[in-house]
């Protein structure tokens, strides 16, 4: 009896230290998983494979057009069109990679919805200098896209953006925001109302103690883009709740070694 008391005891120490002693951190596939054939970044066959392989999340990029429709896309231009002045009708004219039309995020969170198990990790982007005319467009539509979905409790927001994070949690108190740039403490982060960090894993190797920092404030702690495997050892050593990758099956083998 006395024991199983002490191990009990031993067990809930753990627990307390790092939430995700037992199973490690959960995979994020890095803009779907799209290292496969007929994979693209970004794309809804990339969503559908990160489902297929029982990713834990997909992460995806977000931008909002110039008819203010959002798009699921990563760079600020589109083939040559910048994507915040130009229509999503002149957007959808240049192909993806794998020949898929640009999607929407109407089209991108229909497809979401046929995978209820997969966590969705969306990336607000924004434009390199702060612009509070495009957050102001861009931060409401993103909130009233996944209300009007219903998939608040499965969905992460992302932003390299202080202010876009900032206001997205007031928006959106129901879901997880992680802050991207890496430039402040959990505490600092915590302290702005934002419930978790997304940072570089060279961010979190050169501050190991922000892990265990923002777990004990209750935050959660992501890590971007974490592609070797030594990288990978070294972010689950570290007691990280996320891993975001474009090599989802390499993360799963060896989190799953780990347990
Ligand atoms: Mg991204």
């Amino acid at each position: 009896m006395k024991r199983f008391f002490l191990f009990t005891l031993c067990l809930s120490a753990l627990f307390s230290c790092c939430p995700c002693a037992m199973n490690g951190p959960k995979v994020v596939a890095h803009r779907g998983f799209w290292k496969c054939e007929a994979g693209a970044k970004n794309s809804i066959a990339s969503l559908n494979n990160a489902a297929k392989i029982k990713a834990w999340g997909s992460e995806f990029d977000v931008w909002i057009s110039g008819d203010d429709s959002l798009v699921v896309t990563h760079d600020s231009k589109h083939h040559g069109l910048p994507v915040k002045s130009t229509s999503l009708a002149d957007l959808r004219q240049h192909k993806l990679d794998n020949g898929e039309t640009l999607s929407s995020m109407d089209q991108y969170l229909q497809q979401a919805l046929e995978w209820p198990e997969l966590h969705l990790v969306f990336e607000i982007k924004t434009p390199s200098v702060t612009d509070s005319l495009y957050e102001a467009r861009m931060v409401p539509a993103c909130a009233e896209i996944v209300k009007k979905y219903g998939v608040e409790k499965r969905t992460t927001f992302i932003a390299f953006s202080l202010s876009a994070c900032e206001a997205i949690a007031r928006m959106m108190p129901e879901c997880n925001v992680q802050y991207l740039n890496g430039d402040l403490s959990p505490k600092e982060v915590f302290e702005r109302g934002i419930s978790g960090i997304d940072y570089h894993y060279e961010v979190l190797k050169q501050h190991p103690e922000w892990v265990k920092e923002a777990q004990e404030l209750g935050m959660t702690v992501n890590c971007w883009t974490v592609n070797s495997a030594t990288d990978i050892e070294e972010m689950i050593a570290l007691g990280v709740d996320q891993i975001t990758t474009d090599e989802p099956t390499l993360a799963q083998k060896i989190v799953k070694k780990s347990r």
